[in-house]
Order: structure tokens, then sequence, then C-alpha cells
């Protein structure tokens, strides 16, 4: 019998318009391409210090702990939360989507007390909200998302993390979206612990999560290292806690490794580092200001696209991601018979939704490296073409002006 065999790795060109993955920077892909080095070279360890040295601006926070957690970002949610929340411990998860019922499943696999403040998928928390919640239930830990990509909403956290220590309780953010392409202001908003990815709004392929620690949470976490003699109860009444249930994601360990101590823990991903320090470097050579005023503009454009369409958009404005908009699904139109259109005739991917707004919106994305204007118009263009082959020809061919006017007046405006 013939084994089988195949061909050479050859994607189509496809432009990636949805959640994320996007496309990835031609800078990324030629560093992701360097050779190894091992792990404990000098040359190695310099990438790694000027690695965290470039995520602190990208987490726009003076934190000594900015590295990053081998693994796409739910890596370094897990690592964040199984570091942070001791099993029986209470922690308060903001709830209006799909990743703020993750960050839920996972506490409940820890063995946490799970409180939630849960919103229509949509909604966003008030500060006063949330200070009402933690007063209510008393947590250890608060947690929520900053941009919720099943909900395309970004939660205000201005004032968050003053709360959370009036309270004298500790903040986890997955900031996973939104790093890249909004402002994610660890030290402005006064937060813990924050986690990111690369494949969305930092123009990278998935596999790194960044991860920026407080000094207050990094305490919180050594104190919970395991003696080196043994296992400590999960009842210890020292006050030292319980040890962190995972090894690969005991952040304890992991900064033993990424501190001058240099203890071997995993090996860090070589091609990965390369990939995450290139983003950041691409991010800081452009300008956080520049990069976030881009973002906004192909925002601006997709909305204004969609809407000149005769579309509706998602959401509340005043609460927008924007890197990913939500626009409904018109009554008569087969949503994935679009996105199928859209994908074999323009080589374009958009988003499809999940939970209560499966099949009911798509999702386009604008992010990082994709959240260029021509990228825009092309899938405006295109979302125009292949609506009016299903039937759905309300106002053709305003679409791609109406975006056009839009990215040029939101530039205009930032200049
Ligand atoms: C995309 C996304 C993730 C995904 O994590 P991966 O493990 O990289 O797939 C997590 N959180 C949010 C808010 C996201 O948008």
């Amino acid at each position: 019998m013939q084994e089988p065999f195949f061909g050479q790795i050859d994607p189509p060109q496809r432009l990636l318009m949805g959640p994320g993955p996007v496309n990835v920077h031609p800078r990324v892909l030629r560093a992701m391409s360097a050779d190894m080095l091992g792990q404990f070279d000098p040359e190695m360890t310099e990438y790694m210090n000027q690695t965290m040295a470039l995520y602190r601006q990208v987490f726009m926070t003076s934190n000594r702990w900015t590295f990053l957690i081998d693994g796409t970002a739910r890596a370094g949610i897990e690592a964040a939360m199984v570091s942070l929340v001791e099993p029986g411990a209470r922690i308060l998860i903001v709830r209006a989507g799909r990743f703020g019922l993750l960050l839920s499943e996972i506490a409940e696999r820890i063995g946490a007390d799970v409180r939630t403040l849960d919103l229509e998928w949509g909604e966003v928390a008030t500060p006063e909200a949330i200070e009402a919640a933690i007063v209510a239930h008393r947590p250890a830990v608060f947690a929520c998302i900053h941009g919720d990509t099943s909900t395309t909403m970004a939660q205000p956290l201005e004032g968050v993390g003053e709360i959370c220590r009036k309270h004298g309780v500790l903040s986890y953010v997955d900031a996973t979206a939104t790093l890249g392409g909004m402002a994610v202001d660890v030290d402005g908003w006064g937060v813990d612990v924050v986690t990111g990815g690369l494949q969305k709004c930092m123009g990278g392929p998935p596999g790194s999560s960044p991860i920026t620690i407080s000094d207050c949470a990094a305490e919180h976490i050594f104190r919970r290292r395991h003696v080196e003699s043994g296992i400590r109860a999960a009842d210890a009444t020292d006050g030292i806690g319980a040890r962190i249930g995972s090894n690969y994601f005991d952040l304890a360990m992991v900064m033993d490794y990424w501190s001058e101590k240099r203890l071997n823990h995993h090996t860090e991903a070589t091609t990965m580092l390369y990939g995450a320090r290139e983003c950041a470097r691409v991010m800081l050579e452009e300008g956080l200001a520049t990069r976030f005023a881009r973002h906004r503009a192909a925002s601006a454009a997709v909305t204004a696209g969609l809407r000149a369409m005769g579309l509706n958009v998602f959401g509340q404005d005043a609460f927008r991601m924007t890197n990913v908009t939500g626009v409904w699904i018109p009554e008569g139109v087969n949503g994935d018979a679009v996105r199928a259109r859209m994908r074999e005739d323009f080589e374009i991917e958009i988003g499809t939704a999940f939970g209560p707004l499966a099949g009911r919106i798509w999702r386009i994305g604008a992010m990082g490296y994709n959240a260029m204007k021509h990228k825009v118009l092309h899938t405006i263009g295109a979302l125009d073409t292949v609506l009016a082959g299903q039937g759905y020809a309300v106002r053709r061919g305003e679409g791609v002006d109406a975006a056009l006017a839009a990215w040029n007046a939101t530039l205009q405006d930032a200049a």
C-alpha cells in the first residue's frame, strides 16, 4: 500500500478580516525564520531582556515583571488565573461575552468560589456596578475582559484598578484582542495582571502571550511558590497559600526563569520570542498614538461603509472596540453563504459569531497589519458585490465612498 505523502505548505493569499488571526507583518515572518540559539546563550538571554523592555512600552507600564508566556493567548489567561487564584478563594468575574465565560470556566476548574457580574452580550459594566459587586461579594481577585471580540465591545477600565486596590482586591484583565490596537494603559488603569496575544492587533501569529504583573501581584504569586522539600497542603494556615496547581503555568517558576536567576523551567519558544520581539518593534516604531489612530480610522471606515450600504452595526458606538465591528446579518440573507462567497470570489475572510449572536451578526476585523485603508475598502467593496448577489441591494456602491471618507476624516482629526 502507498504511504500518504503531502505537498509543501502553500496557503492561498487570503485577506483575514475577521476577529483573528490576521495576516502577519512580513517583518515578523522574517524575524521568525532566524536560526536557534541555546536558551542560556548570552545573545538569547539578551533578546529575552530586550523583549521585556519592549513589552513594558507596549503595555504602557513600568512593571518589572513583563514577559512572554509560551502558548496562545489562552495560555496567558490560564497562567494568570491559576497563579493568582487559590482553590477556595473568591473571584468576581465580569461576564458580558464569550471570554468572560471562559474566565469563569477556568476559575471553576481551579476550585475557586466564583461570583459573577453578568451582563447582556454587548453591554459593559460601569465603575459603580463593579464597585457595588466588589462590596457585595468581597472577592480576593477581580477579573474581566478589555475587548471581548465575541461582542466587539471594549470595557472601560479607567479607575477600576483604584477601586480594586481600595478594597484589597487583586485585578486581572484579558487584553488579548486590544493589545496593539487600543490603549492598554496598565499603569493608568492601575490593574495588577494583564495578558495579551499576538494574532490580533499586534500583527503576529498565535502562539505567544505577553503578560505584565505588578509587584503586588508578583509578591502574592511568589508567596505561593512551593517549598523545595515537598508539596504544601492546600489548607495550610500559615498565610503562604496553596501551591499553584500547574507546573507549566506556575508564574513563580516562569518569573524565576525570566529573572537574572535564569532557573530552568520550559525552553523559551525561541521562534515565538523572535516574532513577539519584532511585533513590538514594529508597533513602537510606528508610535502608539499613530497606531491607535490607524485602528480608529479603520473602525470608523468599516462602520461608515456598512451603514452607507444600509446595514445595521451591532452594539453601542460609545464602547466599540476600534479593531473589530459586529454587523447584523440582514433579514433573508444567508450569513454563511455570504462568508463563503467572500472567501471564494475575493479571498477575504470575515468572521461569524458565537453564543446568542451566532448566525445573527458577522464580525469584521481590521487589526494590526490589516488595519489599512486599502484592505478595509477591498472588504467593503467585496461585501457590497456579494450582498447584491444574494439579492440584498440597498444603496449599492455607496459603502466604499463612505468608508474612504470616514478613514480620511478620522486621520485628519487625529493629526
Ligand atoms: C482571541 C481572544 C482570545 C483567544 O486566545 P487564543 O488562545 O489565542 O485563541 C482570548 N481572549 C480574547 C478577549 C480574545 O479576543
